[in-house]
């Protein structure tokens, strides 16, 4: 068996980003949010690198008056209704909030990507505030949105990867999903774990990879969980060397290959306005796994790609 490379990312543009003060913490990399999209387009093409876009499916919309009919959470948490960071406008007036430019540009790409599902208004499964019936709207009005616009919806990506309702994916046709990185105490909010997992980082700890037969046995639909998080440039974030993410995703890689597993490594688009070195470590992840596969060791998959090849292994082995 090659190696198995993913990438997906998460594509929410302001909609995964809760509390005034940190959506002014972002705001200049939302407002160049379509300047870093068309450099990540050209990447990818640059490298032949089909990616999975788990997108807000809000997205897709030019414009809407809120959804009346849509049962929205109150989170405890938040000060107002998750409906209210619905601006109700365009997106002229509110580009964070409406991206179907954003999504034909990934469309128009030379590569041929994969559009998920990243839940319609970014709703945090899991949470006691997102009741069965919450998540079941947002997932039908997803699957709508979807096959209005042609686009198959087979890949999930949890917003938060709060992992939860997976019982309710198959009906909407979701076939695969992104679960959480085998790393206990990345799920852990105790403060010693985000040192933990800093750590990682900054020591280039060889991240988790999967094998296909074990995945295999999960689902349908199945879990393919993250490897990797394309550390951002944020806080003492940034003290961690470019050289250092590089290295991290090259021993995944690596580990992929010579055992013959999955290596899943994600980030958000809006992540590549934190720093100029965040460009640097997916270029030169991306041509690590480029020349990789051009030597025939690695494969790279999307999401639903990977899922059905997975599946497929399974069967034959099988059938002995
Ligand atoms: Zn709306
Ligand atoms: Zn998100």
């Amino acid at each position: 068996l090659p190696g198995t490379f993913i990438l997906s990312l998460d594509t929410e543009i302001a909609w995964g980003t809760y509390g005034a003060a940190d959506v002014a913490a972002r705001a200049a990399s939302f407002d160049v949010y379509r300047d870093l999209i068309c450099r990540l387009l050209d990447l990818l093409d640059r490298y032949q690198i089909p990616a999975t876009w788990a997108v807000v499916g809000h997205l897709l919309l030019d414009a809407c008056d809120g959804h009346p009919d849509l049962p929205q959470p109150h989170y405890v948490w938040a000060d107002a209704p998750d409906a209210d960071r619905d601006p109700c406008t365009d997106a002229m007036r509110d580009p964070w909030y409406y991206g179907p430019d954003v999504i034909a540009a990934i469309r128009a790409a030379q590569v041929e990507h994969e559009i998920g599902t990243h839940t319609f208004t970014h709703v945090l499964a899991g949470d006691a505030a997102v009741t069965p019936a919450i998540w079941e709207a947002q997932l039908a009005a997803c699957a709508a949105l979807h096959r209005e616009h042609g686009l198959p919806m087979h890949a999930l990506v949890y917003p938060q990867n709060r992992v939860a309702y997976v019982d309710r994916l198959a009906a909407h046709g979701i076939t695969v999903y992104r679960g959480q990185e085998a790393r206990p105490y990345r799920r852990s909010t105790h403060p010693a774990a985000r040192l933990l997992s800093l750590l990682d980082y900054a020591l280039s700890r060889t991240p988790p990879t999967y094998a296909p037969s074990t995945l295999a046995a999960s689902g349908p639909p199945l879990n393919l969980p993250a490897s990797q998080f394309l550390l951002s440039y944020d806080g003492v974030r940034r003290f961690i060397p470019t050289g250092a993410r590089i290295r991290q995703a090259r021993r995944g890689l690596d580990q992929a290959i010579r055992r013959g597993e999955i290596y899943h490594l994600w980030f958000h688009p809006f992540n590549l306005g934190s720093g100029a070195g965040m460009f640097d470590a997916l270029a030169g992840i991306l041509k690590l796994a480029a020349a990789r596969r051009d030597a025939g060791d690695l494969q790279v998959l999307t999401m639903g790609a990977a899922a059905d090849w997975i599946r497929a292994q399974g069967e034959s082995n099988g059938a002995g």
